[in-house]
């Protein structure tokens, strides 16, 4: 069965893990080995309950790392040596 994108509604979703990158609060993160659906067109990722779960534990965690201010951009590879 063949799922289209609900973002864009032309891309015919792939499952797959791969990794992917999340933009959030203008900082970016790697997530590594994602499972989910990827639209090949929009680059959307529709994930499932558990990995949705587990990514956004991996987000807080990153934004718990945040200092509170004076913020820098954290590469990565630095967020990967501190997790
Ligand atoms: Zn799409």
């Amino acid at each position: 069965m063949v799922k289209n994108c609900p973002t864009c509604g032309e891309g015919e979703l792939a499952s797959d893990t791969r990794p992917i990158t999340f933009a959030r609060q203008g900082e970016t993160m790697l997530l590594e080995e994602v499972h989910g659906d990827f639209c090949p067109c929009c680059g959307e990722v529709i994930l499932g309950m558990l990995e949705a779960e587990r990514v956004s534990r991996r987000i807080l965690g990153f934004n718990a790392l945040k200092p509170t201010s004076g913020a820098k951009a954290r590469s990565p590879e630095e967020f990967q040596r501190h997790s």
